[in-house]
């Protein structure tokens, strides 16, 4: 037993449907412009390769919550997105690997403090307060297993604002596992957000955002 400075924070956790045992997260990764259509909306060509971004694991938020309005901005914007769940580690891995990796899927909402993450590329600086600020991270219960074609909804407030086939990645998740296995090694417990279709926009107070996916618990939050 290692004696602590003062106790360890526990670690972030998630509900599994259908099961009592919850998943325990260890980083979240996400994906930049990963449909065309957003890709162009954002004012980027479409047929970049994948970039990635992260968020701290304590950004969780589970489905169902309450938020306050972030600080520091005045365009909080909704990304609705499939989430991955890593099983299995690897690094340098192919797209064939990368499957056997893949423990399960939820639904998720990268938010994303726009204005800033607008001045930081404008300003060339990096995106992390736009985009890793606290509760930033909304995820459902995580659905072990793989997932069938599906198609994914964000709506604000019951109105629909995103909506897509999950088959219209440019990127598919494993070769968005097999990208970021270049870079780092992927472990057990790792997220990662596999970027949002077009249609982003604001949230405001008392407003609330649902991600649905076909098969998997949808994401909610209200801003408060
Ligand atoms: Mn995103």
């Amino acid at each position: 037993m290692v004696a602590l400075v003062f106790p360890a924070l526990p670690t972030v956790t998630l509900p599994v449907t259908g099961r009592a045992e919850r998943f325990p997260v260890r980083r979240i990764f996400c994906v930049g412009r990963n449909y065309a259509e957003h890709a162009r909306e954002m004012g980027a060509d479409d047929k970049e390769p994948p970039f990635f971004f992260t968020k701290p694991a304590d950004a969780v938020v589970e489905s169902g919550s309450r938020i306050p309005y972030p600080s520091a901005t005045t365009n909080l914007h909704h990304e609705g997105e499939l989430v991955v769940a890593i099983g299995k580690g690897g690094a340098m891995v192919s797209e064939e690997g990368a499957q056997a990796m893949i423990w399960g899927h939820a639904a998720g909402n990268d938010l994303t403090r726009r204005d800033l993450q607008a001045e930081a590329k404008a300003s060339r600086r990096p995106w992390d307060m736009a985009k890793g600020f606290d509760k930033s991270a909304v995820v459902g219960a995580i659905r072990p297993g793989m997932l069938p074609e599906a198609r994914l909804r964000c709506s604000v407030n019951g109105a629909v604002r995103q909506e897509a086939a999950l088959s219209e990645m440019v990127w598919s998740p494993a070769a968005i596992i097999a990208a970021l296995s270049q870079m780092v090694s992927l472990s057990p417990g790792d997220l990662i957000f596999t970027g949002t279709p077009a249609g982003v926009g604001p949230l405001n107070r008392g407003d609330t955002c649902k991600v649905e996916i076909d098969g998997l618990q949808s994401a909610s939050v209200t801003i408060a």
